[in-house]
């Protein structure tokens, strides 16, 4: 039978590229997703798992926490089988913490974030291993998830709709025909050890830090910045809700509870490498002293492990900690001249759907699909359904 449907090639398998494989498959594309390690496998597999509720943002970059308030609410809706049915709490554990206090209070309001004062005393009851040199603290919506079911979930979702998957492969070079048209890519099966072509009418680009790498590959430079944070996980859930310093973002200053543990993240530095990222010693020790102010039984647990991955940010100039959390698509043709060849670069996994919307709009318009995005309002499938929906051969 003819191929009757536009057909898109995605790069990277992360949330943000299986999320936008959900949604155009769902408005009528055939896509083929090509990743060159397992599903979730770069920084996706490897965040905290904080759903935010925009708190964290409200005060320096109030338009992600925007978004974060509202893809919050949509997540707690579709994909209740990734995220515990928990909260989230900034607490102020010494002066500095206090001053910080009407700056947050008055940027929730300007976000139309809902946080709730919380007396230290009845919150101790609730969080028992929290300082007793509480001073302050504010109820949030934020909560934890679990970044590879959500992924899967995600990706089960995508192939229901004919999206398919091929992992251990490689991009190694874009195809370009003699107008400046990407109308494929090269593909190293990293199993099979065999190189072979894929087509597409649209090529997209997901591929989070190494995105730059890929647009490169047609020739165009993408303002990516790899923004790489270290996470320490602590043998003992010492907390059941997530907790957030009262304070200006910084090294250490969130603590969440990952099943029978905590973790504490994150940094904030400059990547050398974005396929090594190190872990410095110095980091960990900083992150160790800044989660105990907080919950001092940290000191004294042992480590489960030391894990890391890399941001990858919208290039702006300034402290790599205050790069904006927002998105950008490039239409490349718009651009830089490069037709059939989108990336997307920035957010976060909480915004993860909102992002696969914003290109999927613009996609879909480029085709002349005017079918509107539904993932905000149906219930994403199992994550264990991701092995029973097929297994694609490269
Ligand atoms: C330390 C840290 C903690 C974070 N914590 C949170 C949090 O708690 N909550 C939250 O909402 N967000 C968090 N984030 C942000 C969030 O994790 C990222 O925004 C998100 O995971 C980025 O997803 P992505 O799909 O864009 O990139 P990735 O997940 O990196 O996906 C890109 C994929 O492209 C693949 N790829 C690369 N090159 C090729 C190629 N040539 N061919 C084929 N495939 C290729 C890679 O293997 C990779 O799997 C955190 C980020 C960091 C760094």
């Amino acid at each position: 039978m003819p191929q009757t449907k536009p057909t898109a090639l995605i790069i990277g398998a992360g949330f943000t590229g299986i999320a936008t494989a959900y949604d155009l498959a769902m408005r009528g594309f055939q896509v083929d997703v090509l990743e060159r390690g397992e599903l979730g496998s770069g920084t996706s597999g490897r965040t905290h798992g904080l759903l935010h509720s925009g708190a964290r943002y409200c005060v320096h970059d109030q338009e992600a926490a925007v978004e974060c308030v509202a893809e919050n609410a949509i997540l707690r809706k579709i994909a209740r089988q990734c995220i515990e049915g928990n909260s989230g709490y900034f607490i102020a554990v010494n002066e500095s913490d206090l001053a910080f206090a009407e700056s947050f209070t008055r940027g929730a309001e300007q976000c139309s974030l809902p946080i709730a004062e919380v007396p230290p005393a009845e919150l101790l009851t609730v969080e028992p291993m929290l300082s007793p040199q509480l001073l302050r603290a504010f109820r949030v919506n934020d909560g934890t998830f679990d970044p590879l079911r959500l992924a899967y979930a995600f990706a089960a979702s995508a192939r229901q709709h004919g999206a398919r998957f091929y992992p251990y492969c490689e991009v190694e070079e874009l195809l370009l025909d003699q107008s400046r048209r990407v109308v494929g890519a090269s593909v190293w099966n990293r199993v099979t050890d065999q190189r072979q072509q894929y087509q597409a009418d649209v090529l997209i680009n997901t591929a989070g830090v190494w995105a730059g790498r890929i647009a490169a590959m047609a020739g165009i430079e993408l303002p990516v910045k790899p923004v790489p944070g270290v996470m320490v996980a602590v043998e003992k859930r010492l907390c059941q809700n997530t907790i957030n310093r009262l304070n200006e973002p910084g090294d250490g200053d969130i603590i969440l509870p990952q099943r029978r543990m905590v973790v504490i993240g994150t940094t904030s530095f400059d990547a050398v490498d974005v396929d090594y990222i190190p872990i410095i010693r110095e980091q960990v020790e900083q992150m160790v002293d800044q989660g105990s102010e907080m919950i001092p039984a940290i000191r004294q647990t042992a480590h489960r492990g030391v894990f890391m991955s890399s941001r990858p940010l919208i290039k702006a100039s300034g402290d790599a900690r205050n790069l904006a959390r927002t998105c950008k698509v490039y239409d490349h043709e718009k651009s830089d001249g490069v037709g059939g060849f989108f990336s997307l670069i920035g957010g976060k996994a909480t915004t993860c759907r909102a992002m696969a919307e914003k290109i999927s709009d613009m996609v879909s318009a480029r085709f002349g699909i005017d079918a509107a995005c539904q993932t905000a309002r149906i219930e994403l499938e199992s994550y264990r359904k991701f092995f029973q929906f097929g297994t694609e051969q490269a």
